[in-house]
């Protein structure tokens, strides 16, 4: 199995919605695909990848760094045993001479890179990844469903109580359990009026999980904590900014409920740093580390080994990024689920077209490789913007 050619382009996200940090108005991602002489079906395999939402598309990195890297490598170098793409070799080359640290946009490129590889490999091996994953990981062991939760309840220009109400409502009736808003983006006290009305619609706070995408300072979110501790929500994620443990630790010591965070951490070092130094408690928060922003699924393999020398459960693991990779990832790993988007980010959020979502847990695909192809309008749109025939 060699690979022939491997292309990237930058696909446009943008929308009207906001966090509590920033708009998409001008977001995008870059997608990848990585052309194979490997002939399944009368046709080359094709492994598709896209880079997670919130960092933008990082074309720069992969055509003049990552890619050619793998490119004038030796082909044999790259494969496994079997004579398979070796995404982890793959991975090695195409980081080649980069220094340590500064985990940025350099890891939100090889994300984007490294899914394609492993859609790939699996579409290689004739496996759903999930299944490849169970296979050479879980001792054959995966889960039948994964727990996913639809991240939404954003701000949009004049959206009120009851178009908040109403978006929570839908995402029940679509089979979710836990839904997600969006907090810090408004006052405290109009906040506080958003949770009270949504847990009017979602049968109380363990179906509701709030996120300050890492806005707030440490006076801010002890603020948050006091007023949102008696509604016993089932998160309360990425208080402050991500890099600062400290502020983490000192929330978790006076807040008792749940705390989330991690999605803007891109590599086991740093997850390393969070679980020593930022109070994270094991039996009760979870971490959100996302493998299409942080190197993929391949660094995500380092994640875990830190993840069990430490004495973490993989179930607290609910990886960022409402993508098919996640989806993967958590039933062939054992993670604890997936963020889903029902809603946003079109075409890359979302699960397979004929996916079901049933009491909070969706199903998984049978078809060989990631499930981009069952995804129609995602499968056409990469087909596009990528010029492949
Ligand atoms: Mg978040």
């Amino acid at each position: 199995m060699r690979i022939v050619d491997i292309r990237e382009r930058s696909a446009s996200i943008e929308s009207d919605i906001a966090n509590a940090y920033i708009s998409f108005s001008k977001m995008t991602v870059s997608v990848v695909a990585v052309v194979t002489d490997r002939i399944v079906d009368g046709k080359p395999v094709v492994g598709f990848g896209f880079s997670s939402n919130g960092r933008y598309a990082q074309g720069g990195i992969l055509r003049e760094r990552l890619i050619p890297r793998i490119m004038e490598a030796d082909p044999d170098s790259l494969l496994d045993a079997d004579g398979l793409l070796d995404p982890i070799a793959v991975s090695k080359a195409a980081l080649s001479n980069e220094k340590p640290g500064g985990h940025g946009d350099r890891a939100v490129a090889m994300g984007a890179l490294d899914m394609a590889v492993w859609d790939a490999t699996a579409k290689a091996a004739g496996l759903p990844l999930w299944n490849l994953l169970a296979e050479r990981y879980s001792g054959g062991r995966a889960d039948e469903t994964v727990m996913v939760y639809p991240g939404g309840g954003y701000y949009y220009p004049g959206k009120g109580l009851d178009a908040l109400q109403d978006e929570m409502r839908g995402y029940q009736d679509d089979g979710y359990s836990v839904v997600k808003m969006k907090i810090g983006g408004a006052p405290l006290k109009d906040d506080v009026e958003r949770i009270e009305a949504v847990l009017k619609v979602v049968g109380g706070g363990h179906n509701l999980a709030v996120d300050a995408n890492g806005r707030f300072d440490l006076e801010t979110a002890l603020a948050y904590s006091r007023a949102i501790t008696p509604f016993d929500l089932f998160w309360y994620e990425e208080i402050g900014d991500p890099l600062d443990y400290a502020l983490n630790a000192t929330v978790s010591e006076l807040y008792p409920g749940p705390i989330a965070t991690g999605e803007n951490l891109f590599s086991h070092q740093d997850l390393r740093n969070l679980l020593r130094y930022g109070g994270m408690r094991p039996d009760r928060d979870w971490i959100q580390l996302d493998p299409a922003l942080s190197y993929g699924l391949t660094e995500y393999l380092t994640v875990l080994q830190v993840v069990d020398q430490m004495g973490w459960s993989r179930r607290r693991f609910i990886p960022h990024g409402g993508h098919q990779l996640a989806l993967n990832m958590a039933a062939g790993l054992g993670l604890g689920g997936s963020e889903s988007y029902p809603g946003v980010f079109h075409p890359f959020g979302g699960f397979a077209d004929d996916c079901v979502i049933r009491d909070g847990r969706a199903t998984l695909h049978d078809t060989p490789g990631l499930g981009v192809e069952l995804k129609q309008v995602l499968h056409a749109h990469l087909r596009s913007i990528l010029e492949l025939d």
